[in-house]
């Protein structure tokens, strides 16, 4: 049976990028009725160092994030890493289905420990093992994410078929990527050749969902642009990475597509298109910042939906991991 998993991490605030790539459409799914497991991936956070406090607030404020973005923890499964131990401990196991070469050819790898490889922690390298984990403990069809996430999700299906062929079974599934929408890649608003993220250093890069409504249209006006008018069909967006950039978060919004959004706008200048831009930026996010603020004046409410999110996740986990085991041959599961 189809099931839906995905998380993001509590490695800052969200993005407009993780809205328009992950949230958006994490509400949709769980409204087009089906099964969907979401979690905040604290695991996954401090592979990079996080200050304990920010990450525990991080954490907070993430899971109003999901709420205050649709999703629904009386119809989706809303928890938190940590609290389901079994996805560390697929995580080892898979560690040792996984091989050191798929790992190291991972462009999200690469990127994240830079040039200094040697000082990357272990946790960060082996990041995709437990993300392969994260989604097949629980059997999971269909993991909706932004286009960075591909390769990861790939690498989920190598070792779903590894461990199925060492072992001589036809145990976990082949998960497929759903990665939808006219902003599965939305770019750093400084630099059109880097992805948004909630990490970057300048918090001029990004929007936040928890920026006000001054500072979300002082930063697209100041978005990165070229100096041209916007072209009348996507094939003129080709060689401009910003332009098109602001264009497919435009669309994304409204729910169009680039062509149809160059349609009605093609031909105008960025002065005139980007307080367009700000002020459909604005209407879409100020609800959801407002409900997110909303919601986190009670976290010990925020902390019980993700106790009992958690509660229903092992549900799911637990009888996973012991056939798991048993298929390993460990003993006493
Ligand atoms: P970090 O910088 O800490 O890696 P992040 O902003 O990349 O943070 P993640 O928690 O790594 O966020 O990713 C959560 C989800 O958001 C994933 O599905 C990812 O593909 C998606 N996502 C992240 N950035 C973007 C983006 N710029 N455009 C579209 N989707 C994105
Ligand atoms: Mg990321």
């Amino acid at each position: 049976t189809p099931r839906v998993f995905s998380g993001i991490q509590p490695s800052g605030g969200l993005t407009l990028g993780n809205y328009l790539g992950a949230l958006k459409r994490f509400s949709e799914m769980q409204n087009e009725g089906r099964d969907c497991i979401y979690c905040m991936v604290d695991l996954h956070a401090i592979t990079v160092w996080q200050d304990p406090d920010k990450l525990r607030h991080n954490t907070r404020e993430l899971t109003a994030g999901f709420i205050a973005s649709g999703v629904d923890p009386e119809k989706s499964i809303l928890f938190n890493q940590s609290a389901v131990p079994e996805h560390a401990q697929l995580a080892w196991i898979f560690n040792t289905v996984a091989r050191m070469g798929w790992m190291q050819r991972m462009t999200q790898w690469k990127d994240k420990a830079g040039k200094n490889a040697e000082k990357a922690s272990l946790g960060l390298f082996a990041y995709p093992a437990l993300m392969a984990a994260d989604i097949l403990v629980y059997h999971a069809t269909h993991v909706p994410v932004g286009e960075d996430q591909k390769q990861h999700i790939e690498l989920t299906r190598d070792v779903a078929a590894k461990f199925n062929h060492d072992y001589g079974v036809d145990f976990f599934p082949m998960t497929e990527p759903v990665i939808e929408g006219a902003a599965t890649r939305v770019m750093s608003l400084r630099d059109g050749s880097k992805k948004m993220s909630k990490s970057d250093p300048s918090d001029a890069s990004r929007i936040n969902l928890t920026d006000d409504a001054d500072t979300i249209a002082k930063k697209i006006r100041k978005a990165k642009t070229d100096p041209d008018a916007l072209p009348s069909e996507a094939k003129g967006l080709e060689d401009r990475p910003e332009a098109r950039n602001l264009v497919n978060i435009y669309a994304a919004f409204t729910n169009q597509t680039v062509d149809q959004v160059l349609a009605e706008v093609g031909g105008k200048q960025f002065a005139e298109f980007k307080p367009m831009l700000a002020d459909l930026a604005v209407a879409k996010l100020s609800p959801i910042s407002t409900e997110m603020a909303r919601l986190l004046d009670d976290t010990a409410e925020i902390d019980r939906i993700l106790a009992r999110g958690a509660e229903q996740a092992r549900e799911i986990t637990v009888p996973i991991l012991k056939k798991t085991y048993e298929i390993v041959g460990l003993v006493g599961a």
